[in-house]
C-alpha cells in the first residue's frame, strides 16, 4: 500500500516536471540567440559614388513638357497610328507593383490604376475599346530602351518629363504633376528630406528620383534596387531607414502598410508624360489629342478621384504646353 503511495507520486512529479519542461522555452543547439540579415533583393546595390566626379549639367530644352500639337482634324496621314489599328492592339510597357498607378488588383488578378486607365482612355480612342491594350512589364531603367527598340508602343509608367530623356524618346503633353517625398516607419526620427543625410535610403535604379536624392541629400547611404516593391521590402525588413520618390508611388507603398507615413515636403516636382518612341510624331500628336479630350470631359478627375484621392482633394489636371 506504501508502496504504491510513493508510486503514485513519483509519477505525478514527473508529470509535473515533464509539463514544466515542455512549457519552458527552450535554445536549439547553441543557447547564444543568433539572428541572420535577411537577404537583400536581387540585383540590389549601393548607388555609385557621386562625389568623385563633379554632377553633370543639367540639360536645358526649354520647358522640358512642351510636346506636339494634335492634328486639327483627322485626315493627316499617320502611320503609326495607322500600323497600331491594323495590328489591332496597343502595346503599353508599365509595371505591375506600383500601386494606385499600374498593379494587379489581388481580387481579380487584372491590371489596373491611373497609369493603366490613360492608357485604357488611348485604346478607346484607337479602336473604339478601351481594352485593346497588350502589357510588358518594365522595370524603370528600362523604359528608354523598350522605346527606342520599338518592343512597346508607349510607356505608361509615372515617367517624368526630362530634357535629358527627350534626347533619346519623345513625350506627350503632362497628364500628371507628382511630387518627390520621402516614405519612413511611422514614428522615425526622419521627419523630411533635410533628415536623410547618413541614413540609409532605398531608389530605383534610373529614376529621377535617384538622381535629386543625390543632389538633395549627398551623405545618404543610397541602396538601388530594380523596382519599388522591392524598396518597400527593405524598408520593412528594416534594411533601410527611409524610401525617395514620386509621392503616387509612396502613396502606393504605404497602401500596403499601416505602419509606414510619408514625410516631409515636396522635394521637386514630378511633370509625368506618356513615353514614344522618338520617330513616332504623328502618335505623340494622337496621344495629346486623348489627353486634351480626358481633361476637358471629366475623365481626368473620375480617375484621381479613383485613385488618388489620398494625395488630397482633386487638382486641376495639368494644361497642356506645346512647342508648335
Ligand atoms: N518619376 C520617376 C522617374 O520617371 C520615378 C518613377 C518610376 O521609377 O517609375 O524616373
Amino acid at each position: 500500500m506504501r508502496r504504491h503511495r510513493i508510486a503514485l507520486v513519483l509519477l505525478a512529479a514527473t508529470l509535473l516536471i515533464g509539463g514544466c519542461a515542455e512549457a519552458a522555452p527552450e535554445h536549439v543547439g547553441s543557447p547564444n540567440v543568433s539572428y541572420t540579415e535577411p537577404p537583400l533583393p536581387a540585383a540590389a546595390a549601393p548607388a555609385p559614388e557621386t562625389s568623385a566626379a563633379p554632377p553633370a549639367p543639367e540639360k536645358d530644352c526649354g520647358d522640358p513638357t512642351a510636346s506636339l500639337r494634335p492634328f486639327p482634324d483627322s485626315d493627316t496621314p499617320m502611320p503609326t497610328v495607322d500600323a497600331i489599328r491594323a495590328r489591332g492592339r496597343l502595346v503599353v510597357g508599365l509595371d505591375t507593383g506600383s500601386n494606385l498607378m499600374s498593379f494587379r488588383a489581388p481580387a481579380t488578378g487584372a491590371v489596373e490604376g491611373f497609369d493603366v486607365d490613360v492608357a485604357r482612355e488611348i485604346s478607346r480612342d484607337l479602336f473604339g475599346d478601351p481594352d485593346r491594350l497588350d502589357y510588358r512589364i518594365l522595370t524603370s531603367a528600362n523604359r528608354e530602351k523598350a522605346l527606342q527598340e520599338s518592343m512597346v508602343d508607349i510607356v505608361a509608367k509615372t515617367m517624368t518629363i526630362t530634357c535629358d530623356r527627350k534626347e533619346r524618346v519623345a513625350f506627350s503633353s503632362e497628364y500628371f504633376e507628382a511630387q518627390q517625398r520621402v516614405l519612413v516607419v511611422k514614428g522615425s526620427t526622419i521627419r523630411s528630406a533635410a533628415d536623410l543625410g547618413g541614413k540609409r535610403v532605398c531608389v530605383v535604379r534610373g529614376t529621377t528620383s535617384l538622381t535629386r536624392l543625390q543632389k538633395v541629400a549627398p551623405t545618404a547611404e543610397i541602396l538601388t534596387v530594380p523596382m519599388w516593391s522591392d524598396c518597400l521590402v527593405v524598408l520593412q525588413q528594416r534594411q533601410v531607414d527611409a524610401v525617395s520618390t514620386d509621392d503616387t508611388i509612396l502613396a502606393g507603398l504605404a497602401s500596403q502598410d499601416p505602419y509606414l507615413e510619408i514625410v516631409g515636403d515636396s522635394m521637386g516636382a514630378e511633370p509625368y508624360g506618356i513615353g514614344i518612341t522618338k520617330a513616332n510624331e504623328d502618335l505623340v500628336r494622337f496621344v495629346n489629342r486623348t489627353l486634351e479630350r480626358i481633361r476637358g470631359d471629366g475623365t481626368w478627375t473620375r480617375m484621381y478621384d479613383q485613385w488618388l484621392s489620398v494625395l488630397g482633394p482633386s487638382p486641376a489636371p495639368p494644361s497642356a504646353v506645346y512647342q508648335d
